[in-house]
């Protein structure tokens, strides 16, 4: 058998595996690489990867960097099935439909300055995919139920086992028919740490010959979650004691509704008044709604909260504002109110016009609850800048900034670790991607120190035979 990592091979984004067996040729996820100019002219449909060729497709989850890439292969003529779980077909075409819509308009603006200036735009900059490959995209999804074993191509049945980092995250299980024994091959996907909201903890696959492994925090443990918590408690108080605004850049899937349920539950403990919540983004509107949709994937905590209704009474407070006007129309609102808009690390949508008026404001406050890139808007308040341009203006920054590690959906290396444990054994082959250099290679070293075997680093495109 062949294995060909075409992505996350030393980086974090555009996961992808090609494999090739004796009678088929899968593919495992094809995500998109995010980050600067060098990343993104990555994503192409490698030559090696020939889209009539291959007999299924299998998603992990639906975030961009394991689905984005999946349009551009049903451009290409790919029409087999596409196997993942109910909550990520809705997941992926929410997140599909996003990124057409921001590449189409991100182009239109390059073509009218191009057009203004009499010149060409540039042939890079055409969107890579637009709504109707979204579309036939989605056509080719095939519904799967987790732990259930499904036929997928001639020889391999496929296994899906909840990954706990998304709702529908899953971690796949291959039985694949190789000379005459069956061979069991694992697909990590991306690990959830455990206690997440909503989410169950993930499910770890028993001892297979191969397992590929993300390793995003290889190197490193989250603060834990009761700290983050703690700390998360105490900002609102003191936003409600000052009546401050607190605002939140968040990506709309996944720590919306994290952020959500924490404060339900300050609601619920009387640690704070019921204060009015904007969710701000008609995303994370949208994807709240898949959260309602599938109930069944919750864990029993939040399922007894929501059976019981206290979780919708104690949210009776959240407000959501789809309009650009309703957006608008919050900043008359009088504090304390928490706003989450996106997008995550500041650098576009409507958190933006938030923090232009308000980042001068000393009673107001920032919580930054994810990872912020270099030269981000969320990465110079973290690092503390004095001034920064917001929309074209300059603002001082007065506001209060908080930066709290601990919401992530990745596993910390102590999490990764015990997930590995079950399913590598003294044969198995171990694979580590979706990790930069560093995490992977220190993963590498514990993984060693507790199961005995050296995992491997593959690298872009390398055909490993397994
Ligand atoms: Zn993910």
């Amino acid at each position: 058998m062949n294995l060909i990592p075409y992505g996350a091979a030393g980086v974090v984004t555009g996961s992808a595996y090609l494999l090739e067996l004796e009678h088929a040729r899968i593919l495992i996820d094809f995500g998109m690489f995010q980050g600067d100019r060098e990343l993104e002219a990555m994503n192409i449909v490698p030559e090696g990867l020939h889209a009539r060729d291959l007999d299924a497709v299998i998603l992990t989850h639906g975030h961009l960097d394991h689905c984005g890439r999946l349009p551009m292969l049903v451009r290409r003529g790919y029409r087999g099935s596409i196997f993942t779980t109910a909550a990520t077909i809705e997941m992926a075409e929410l997140v599909l439909r996003d990124a057409a819509h921001i590449m189409e308009a991100d182009y239109e603006r390059k073509l009218r300055k191009a057009q203004k200036k009499g010149m060409k735009v540039n042939r890079d900059d055409a969107p890579l995919f637009d709504a109707d490959d979204v579309a036939d995209t989605i056509k080719l999804m095939r519904a799967v139920d987790y732990d259930t074993l499904l036929d997928v191509a001639p020889g391999v049945a496929a296994r899906f086992l909840d990954a706990g980092h998304m709702l529908g995250s899953a971690s796949i299980e291959l039985r694949v028919m190789d000379q005459g024994t069956t061979r069991r091959i694992v697909f990590s996907g991306d690990i959830g740490p455990h206690g997440l909201p909503f989410l169950r903890d993930p499910n770890p696959p028993e001892p297979a010959d191969v397992v590929v492994m993300e390793s995003t925090y290889g190197d490193r443990n989250h603060r834990s979650l009761a700290d983050t918590l703690a700390e998360f408690s105490r900002i609102v108080q003191q936003a409600v004691a000052q009546n401050g605004k607190i605002f939140v850049p968040s990506f709309a899937i996944g720590r919306t509704q994290q952020l959500l349920y924490h404060l339900a539950e300050l609601f619920k403990q009387k640690v704070i008044p019921a204060i009015p919540i904007y969710i701000d983004s008609p995303m994370g509107i949208n994807a709240t709604r898949i959260y309602q949709h599938h109930t069944e994937l919750f864990d029993d905590e939040s399922t007894a909260l929501l059976r019981s209704g206290e979780l919708l009474s104690l949210l009776t407070s959240v407000h959501t504002t789809e309009t650009r006007e309703e957006s608008q129309a919050i900043n008359d609102v009088k504090g304390p109110i928490v706003v989450i808009a996106g997008s995550g690390m500041a650098t576009a949508g409507r958190i933006l016009h938030h923090l232009r008026q308000n980042l001068d404001d000393p009673t107001a406050h920032v919580i930054i609850v994810g990872y912020q890139g270099h030269g981000t808007l969320g990465r110079k308040l973290v690092d503390g800048q004095q001034v920064v341009s917001v929309l074209g203006d300059k603002i001082s920054v007065r506001a209060q900034i908080h930066t709290l590690g601990g919401f992530s959906a990745h596993a910390g290396q102590t999490e990764l670790i015990d997930w590995g444990r079950h399913c590598i054994g003294p044969t198995t082959s171990v694979y580590l991607t979706h990790g930069e250099d560093d995490a992977r290679t220190v993963l590498a070293e514990r993984l060693q120190e507790t199961t005995g075997v050296v995992p491997y680093l593959p690298t872009y495109a390398e055909r490993l035979i397994v």
